[in-house]
């Protein structure tokens, strides 16, 4: 589903993604993990087109995207900050995007009560973004990535601000989704129990380079290296 082909990305001298080619499957779920400031984001603002690439180019099933802007690439991100609009509801917010795109009214509705419920927010629909708690926010975030059921679906992060039962029972959900729904997850986490758990391959990262692309138990098994095994945990 998404092909990078050379992608590298400098800020002046300070190159924050070396040349990087890698294929990633249609349906799959696909996580970056890597301590923070490696260029996990940068990498995935490159897929999208929020930043443009030094180097190399991305291909969505097969077109070369490079000039397609980010409205028009099949694709969502959820972001760290995961900004909700502060004047609108939370079914506004997940319904938003919906509406731009004209989308029949009641298809909206089902589909916003889908997302909702998925997030287990299916009685805060009328609630505004400052009544809730931040792990709340960041659910109707999620849920708003997930709604336009795109193609590609890239998450930065998106259950740091969740306890351990909303965390496992958000992973569930999202494996959920890979299968039923059929979306492609790429996931960015440093939290390598969730990585190995959630993905069916991980490529581990480090100051801009990619070290090892593989399942996690050949991951967890047979790492490349001191700090891929470190990182793992799968060696102290
Ligand atoms: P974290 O997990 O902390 O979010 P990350 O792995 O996502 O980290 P990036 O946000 O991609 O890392 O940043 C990689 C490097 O690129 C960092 O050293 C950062 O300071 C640098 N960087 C990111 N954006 C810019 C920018 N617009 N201008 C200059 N340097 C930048």
């Amino acid at each position: 589903a998404v092909k990078l082909i050379g992608l590298t990305k400098s800020f002046g001298a300070n190159t924050v993604v070396q040349p990087l080619d890698l294929e990633i499957g249609r349906n799959e779920f696909f996580s970056i993990l890597g301590p923070s400031g490696c260029g996990k984001t940068t990498l995935m603002r490159m897929i999208t087109g929020f930043e443009t690439p030094s180097g190399g180019s991305v291909e969505l099933d097969g077109t070369n995207v490079d000039r397609v802007p980010t409205k028009s690439r099949d694709l969502n991100m959820l972001f760290q900050s995961y900004a909700l609009f502060p004047h609108l509801s939370v079914y506004e917010n997940v319904a938003f995007e919906l509406r731009v795109r004209r989308t029949p009214k009641k298809e909206i509705d089902t589909r916003v009560r889908e997302a909702l419920e998925l997030v287990r927010l299916g009685a805060f629909a009328s609630r505004k973004p400052a009544e809730l708690s931040g792990g709340q926010r960041q659910r109707v975030a999620l849920a708003r990535a997930v709604v336009g059921r795109p193609a590609v679906v890239l998450l930065d992060e998106p259950l740091g601000a969740l306890d351990q039962k909303l965390r496992k029972e958000m992973q569930f959900e999202l494996k959920r989704m890979q299968r039923e729904v059929g979306i492609t997850f790429i996931y960015v986490t440093h939290d390598q129990e969730e990585a190995l758990t959630m993905s069916d391959r991980i490529a581990v990262m480090s100051e801009g380079r990619v070290l090892q692309v593989a399942s996690p138990t050949e991951i967890y098994d047979a790492p490349v290296s001191r700090f891929v095994a470190t990182f793992i945990g799968s060696c102290n």
